[in-house]
C-alpha cells in the first residue's frame, strides 16, 4: 500500500492555494476539501451540524469554529481520505489548528506536511485587480496576464467586461489584512512542529506545482 499523503495549505487569499491543492488532489488521487465545500455538502446531506451551520448561517452569522470542525471530523472520518487529503482553507485560526490536531490523533492520521504558499501582497493585488469577467458569458480574462483583442470587449462575444466587486483593490487588501491578523500565526504553529515547507509561488501555476510537489 502506498503511503499517505496527509497535507494541508497555508497562504494568503488570492496566494493559489485552491488551484494547486486541486492539482495535488489529482495527482496523488485524494480528496480535496475546502471548509465552504464541505459547509455546502453538510447542509445539503442535511446531517446534525449541516442543519445547526444552517440555521446559524440563515440568521446571517458566521459559524462558530466548533461547528467548522464538527464538520471538517465528519469529512475526515470518510473512507475516502485513508489515502490522505488535501485541507483548503481549514484551519485557519490556532483554535481550529489545535481542534484539528485532535481529530487526527483520534483517527491516528497525523497531518505530515504543511505547505505555506509565499506571494507577496503586492503581486496578490496584481493578479486580483487585473481580473475582467464579460458580463454575457462569463469568460475570464487579465489585464496583463491574459488580456483581450479589443480593451474592455470578450474576445468571445463581444460583451462588455467588468471587474468584480470581489477583486477590487480595497477589498483584496481587507482580506490580505484579515489573514495577516488571524492566520499568519498558523506559520509560526506548524514551523515550531516541524511540518511547514515554504514553498514560492510567484510564478507560473505549473512551476509552482513542481515546487509543491518536490516539498511534500
Ligand atoms: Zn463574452
Amino acid at each position: 500500500m502506498e503511503k499517505a499523503v496527509r497535507l494541508c495549505f497555508l497562504g494568503p487569499p488570492g496566494a493559489g492555494k485552491g488551484t494547486q491543492a486541486e492539482m495535488v488532489s489529482a495527482h496523488f488521487h485524494i480528496p480535496h476539501i475546502s471548509t465552504g465545500d464541505m459547509l455546502r455538502e453538510a447542509v445539503r446531506e442535511q446531517t446534525e451540524l449541516g442543519k445547526r451551520a444552517q440555521a446559524i448561517m440563515e440568521r446571517g452569522e458566521l459559524v462558530p469554529d466548533d461547528v467548522v470542525t464538527g464538520i471538517v471530523r465528519e469529512r475526515l472520518e470518510r473512507a475516502d481520505c485513508r489515502p490522505g487529503f488535501v485541507l483548503d482553507g481549514f484551519p485557519r485560526t490556532v483554535v481550529q489548528a489545535n481542534a484539528l490536531q485532535g481529530i487526527l490523533e483520534d483517527l491516528h492520521q497525523p497531518l505530515e506536511r504543511v505547505l505555506n504558499l509565499i506571494v507577496p501582497d503586492d503581486i496578490i493585488v496584481l493578479r486580483s485587480t487585473g481580473r475582467r469577467v464579460c458580463r454575457q458569458c462569463g469568460a475570464n480574462y487579465h489585464l496583463v496576464f491574459n488580456p483581450p483583442a479589443v480593451p474592455d470587449r470578450c474576445d468571445l462575444c463581444g460583451g462588455e467586461l467588468y471587474q468584480r466587486d470581489d477583486d477590487r483593490e480595497a477589498t483584496v487588501r481587507r482580506r490580505l489584512a484579515v489573514y495577516a491578523e488571524q492566520t499568519a500565526p498558523l506559520v509560526d504553529y506548524y514551523r515550531a512542529r516541524g511540518l511547514l515547507r515554504d514553498v514560492d509561488g510567484n510564478a507560473a501555476v505549473d512551476t509552482v506545482f513542481t515546487r509543491v510537489l518536490a516539498a511534500i
